[in-house]
């Protein structure tokens, strides 16, 4: 049979890359927001490229299917196992280089997480541009087939933005691609912008060669409150002009309550909405940031200019993830929209969508600096895609993306039409088919199957058929 001719091949490959512990296996098939579980054929986890490479050529000569997983921290099902599929993780693939000094860059393998890269930049006052929640479970392999976004992107763009190159392994061509940190290299479309976003559907990600960006000695976290969210758009666009902004977060009250009791601490302002800001600089802040905090008018603010403090106003935005995940299996729709339009969609989401589905807990958030809203949705059925097709419609009608950064996964796959033409899928498909033309890796994220199989709708809650 194929599959145990491809499990001897990982055998003779080398004896320690397959493992059948269930315990080892099991938290893997479930994703982070425990709406979906699947189950795995194996466990594969190669040390090295080259392991990776004969894992890669032994599958498509058996035409075994390979589900790629970092962190498991994907909010879409990206990284969840379906029924006839083995599991490959980076997990044994962490090297991290020293810092590369000179070029401001580092190289770090694809299954080192973020914070593991930062432990290694630290020391130099150095840090990724990309910083994220998961920052100690999501890996850089992750980040980069995600084009992770996160708290940074209003300075330093997204993951996109930090690759200077890549090595990567895919069915048609093999191990690929150079981690040279080149700034520029125009020798036709970029390998690793190609990779970005991919979600591991044309390879899987070996390391990466990525920018480092100075850690700013002055750093100054606003918390304000505002009676509305228009009050808070007017903000945002006072703040934004700002040069020393790194961070431009919001958040509601209903999200704040919930935190408040998840942590058992009362927030130091009070209001409808809330506005998170971050400045920093390598000039002194102090007067500045009450300038434009000033500016803001926000009806209350809090201010900490210590690391302690700061990470304390933080905790308030970042703990939003964890306390809704207490509060039940949260649908999570992670729109863009055009920066002039947000006001409308929150409006839109609060307004009627909120009264025509008076059972659900609605939780926003969001990167308000990128135009990114969180919309969380608590007390759906796990296999109820009308409602995330309601909100996504909304976003996509609105000129917005169903996806600003978390990715399509195989949640949204079945959506992915809302706003790509089908003749962009139908591209989409041709580089698919360029990288892995037997479809072997990561059937059913990103583009909907071709069979139909592994779409999301019609399967019983909770489960991935
Ligand atoms: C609390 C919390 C906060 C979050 N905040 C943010 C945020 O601010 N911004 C943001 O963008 N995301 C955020 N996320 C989502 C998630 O952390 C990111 O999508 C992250 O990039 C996923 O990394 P991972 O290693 O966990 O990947 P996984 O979840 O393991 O996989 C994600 C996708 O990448 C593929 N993949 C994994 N490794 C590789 C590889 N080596 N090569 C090729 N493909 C691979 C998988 O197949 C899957 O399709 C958050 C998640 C949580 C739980």
């Amino acid at each position: 049979m194929a599959l145990a001719r491809f499990l001897r091949s990982c055998e003779e490959i080398s004896p320690r890359l397959l493992t059948a512990d269930p315990d080892i296996i099991a938290p893997l098939c479930t994703d982070w927001t425990r709406r979906m579980t699947g189950k795995a054929l194996g466990l594969v986890r190669p040390s090295n490229e080259e392991e990776l490479a004969a894992v890669v050529g032994a599958a498509v000569e058996e035409g075994v299917q390979l589900q790629l997983q970092g962190g498991n921290t994907s909010l879409v099902a990206g990284a969840t196992p379906l029924g006839d599929t083995v599991l490959v993780t980076s997990a044994r693939m962490r090297a991290v280089q020293e810092p590369d000094l000179v070029s401001l860059s580092i190289t770090a393998e694809a299954g080192a997480t973020a914070a593991e890269v930062n432990a290694a930049l630290a020391p130099h006052r150095l840090k990724l541009g990309v910083d994220l929640a998961s920052r100690d479970s999501a890996t850089i392999g992750g980040m980069v087939a995600t084009n992770a976004g996160g708290i940074h992107v209003v300075r330093y763009g997204s993951m996109r933005a930090q690759l200077l190159g890549i090595r990567l392994v895919t069915p048609a061509q093999g191990a690929i691609g150079r981690l040279s940190p080149l700034y520029k290299d125009n020798t036709g479309p970029h390998l690793a912008a190609i990779a970005a976003g991919s979600e591991g559907t044309f390879g899987m990600v070996v390391a990466a060669a990525l920018r480092a960006v100075p850690v700013l000695s002055e750093s100054v976290v606003a918390l304000m409150s505002f009676p509305s969210f228009s009050a808070v758009a007017e903000a945002v666009r006072r703040i934004r002009l700002s040069p020393a902004v790194s961070a431009l977060e919001f958040m509601t009250a209903s999200g704040m309550d919930l935190v408040s009791r998840h942590l058992g601490r009362t927030p130091p302002v009070a209001g409808a909405v809330y506005l998170l800001a971050e400045f920093e600089s390598a000039f002194p802040l102090l007067d500045h940031v009450a300038a434009v905090v000033d500016d803001a008018s926000p009806s209350t603010s809090a201010l900490a200019f210590d690391r302690r403090g700061r990470a304390e106003l933080w905790r308030w935005r970042e703990a939003h993830t964890e306390a809704i995940a207490t509060a039940g299996i949260a649908h999570k729709m992670d729109v863009s929209l055009p920066i002039s339009r947000l006001e409308e969609f929150v409006e839109w989401v609060e307004g009627p969508f909120a009264a025509d589905n008076p059972d659900l807990h609605i939780y926003l958030f969001g990167h308000l600096g990128d135009g990114n809203v969180h919309v969380n949705l608590v007390g759906a059925e796990s296999d109820d895609l009308a409602t995330d097709e309601a909100v996504l419609s909304k976003a996509a009608a609105m000129g917005g993306s169903i996806s600003a950064e978390h990715g399509i996964g195989r949640l949204k796959a079945p959506l992915l039409h809302l706003v790509r033409t089908s003749s962009e899928i139908a591209a989409l498909r041709a580089l698919k088919d360029a990288f892995d033309p037997d479809g072997i890796l990561n059937s059913g994220v990103l583009l909907p199957s071709r069979t139909g199989g592994h779409a999301i709708s019609g399967v019983a809650p909770g489960r991935l058929a």
